[in-house]
Parts: C-alpha cells; sequence; structure tokens
C-alpha cells in the first residue's frame, strides 16, 4: 500500500507518518519485484483469483496506492511502464483535477495503459460515520463518475482511512463492487471475504531490506491457503506510525505491526 512517491524532505513538506515514499527508493522496490519474480496483479485481477475464475501467479503482489495523487501518474507511473508492472490507484471522485489530484486526462491515460483505477470514495471521508443514505451516495457516486471518466467498470474499493460499517459491505456488493480493501495489515486473504482485504503498507523509513522482509514471506512458511493468497501492498493511513519489520510467517499482521 502506497500513498504518495515523492521526496517530501526535498520538497519541503511535512510527513510525519512516512507516507512519502522517495522516488529513488520506489525504483528500487519495483525493481527488486521484478528481479525476484513477482508478478503484479491489478485488484480486479485479484478479484478473479480470489473467485476461483483465474490462476494466481506463483510471487503474485497487488500494488495499490491511495488518493490519487499527482505523483503516481508523474513518478510512480513510469516506473511501474517500464517494469510492464500493472497497479491499481484508489481515486476519491471529488478531489480528480485539484491542485495535489490527477486530472481527468491522466487518469484516463492510466486506464487505457492498464492501471485499474478503483473508488476511494467521493470526498474521501470516513464511511462509518456518516448515515447509510450519505454513504451510499459516496459510493455510489464516485462509482459512477469514474465509470463515465474511464470508460472502465469501477469494481474495487478502498475505504478512506480504513472505516466501514456493515451498511458499507451491503452497499458495496449491492453497487457491483469486486473487492474492498482495508488498512488492516496482513498478508492473507480469505477468498471468501474479498470486501475485508488487508494490505501491507510501505513507509518511507522502509530500506530496501525492510521492503522485501515485509513483502517477502515464503509461501511454504504460511498455512495451505496462503499459495492462492495475493499479497497487496498498499499505502499508510493518517496517524498510524510504522512499527517492526514484518510480521513472524505464519500469522496475520497485527495492527502492532503497522
Ligand atoms: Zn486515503
Amino acid at each position: 500500500m502506497y500513498h504518495s512517491v515523492r521526496d517530501a524532505q526535498a520538497e519541503g513538506i511535512r510527513d510525519p507518518d512516512g507516507l512519502c515514499v522517495r522516488p529513488g527508493d520506489f525504483a528500487a522496490q519495483m525493481r527488486f519485484l521484478r528481479d525476484t519474480g513477482y508478478t503484479t496483479l491489478t485488484m480486479r485481477q485479484v478479484a478473479d483469483v480470489l473467485a476461483g475464475s483465474a490462476d494466481c501467479p506463483t510471487k503474485p503482489i497487488a500494488l495499490t496506492f491511495d488518493d490519487g495523487e499527482r505523483d503516481f501518474y508523474e513518478v510512480a507511473f513510469p516506473v511501474l511502464r517500464s517494469l510492464g508492472f500493472v497497479a491499481t490507484a484508489f481515486v476519491p471522485a471529488a478531489t480528480i483535477g485539484d491542485v495535489k489530484h490527477m486530472t481527468r486526462e491522466e487518469l484516463r491515460a492510466l486506464a487505457r495503459q492498464g492501471i485499474e483505477i478503483g473508488s476511494h470514495s467521493f470526498e474521501h471521508r470516513p464511511l462509518s460515520h456518516m448515515s447509510r443514505a450519505r454513504q451510499e451516495r459516496q459510493i455510489r457516486e464516485s462509482r459512477l463518475a469514474l465509470q463515465v471518466l474511464t470508460g472502465q467498470p469501477v469494481v474495487s474499493f478502498s475505504y478512506p482511512g480504513g472505516y466501514y460499517d456493515g451498511a458499507t459491505l451491503r452497499l458495496l456488493r449491492h453497487y457491483g463492487f469486486r473487492t474492498a480493501v482495508t488498512v488492516t495489515p496482513g498478508w492473507y486473504q480469505a477468498p471468501g471475504d474479498p470486501y475485508e482485504l488487508c494490505r501491507v503498507r510501505v513507509l518511507a523509513t522502509h530500506d530496501l531490506a525492510t521492503f522485501a522482509r515485509r513483502v517477502g514471506a515464503p509461501p511454504a512458511a504460511v498455512g495451505p491457503s496462503a499459495k492462492r493468497a495475493p499479497r497487496l501492498a498498499r499505502h499508510g493511513q493518517g496517524r498510524s506510525p510504522d512499527g517492526p519489520a514484518g510480521p513472524a510467517p505464519g500469522r496475520p499482521l497485527t495492527r502492532a505491526d503497522t
């Protein structure tokens, strides 16, 4: 899970939570994934794998980028494209085209080139703090806006700040979403629970060895269902500080691992 790929220190940006991964570090992380044989999946492809309608590559990884910030298009995407990688960008529809975020044209270009555009709600507010009617607007309108923009179905969702409740889950199903990603740390996904998928955050403080450890749990070290379990990398959540470098193999990450 990524959030932003930029050099916060050089740009004089406050980044107390380490959400801005430096471009050089990001490029090294992507080269590591290429050199160690990972295959990237979009979340749409993850949905196919979880549904059993597509085979899972031997070393799968789903790269996700939340918030639709412009540096995804300007910095991260060229690296991904050069390596033949795909990814999913989760975009709050109301922010498209403002000063910090990608434009309509940029999002259309990404969608044409294999980047999945998923919904990060309409206004990026905590869904479980809202009435069901307001939640429905956030989900329905973001999906519609992004589908009209990209010309592609919007089937993947990321909860802003990780906040959701039972109404959110029912609405996502109703509006045709196939998966949703949380901010719950973890590698292992339950195929029967595609609306509460875990992710592994990548932070500015992670050197390459830490990154490798966090994405590189050997499949042999985990449970029997793990061979078909895509690993999801995600952006860091708001105020959660980073913690230990990685989990012990064989158990889900816990909140304390993030
Ligand atoms: Zn977000």
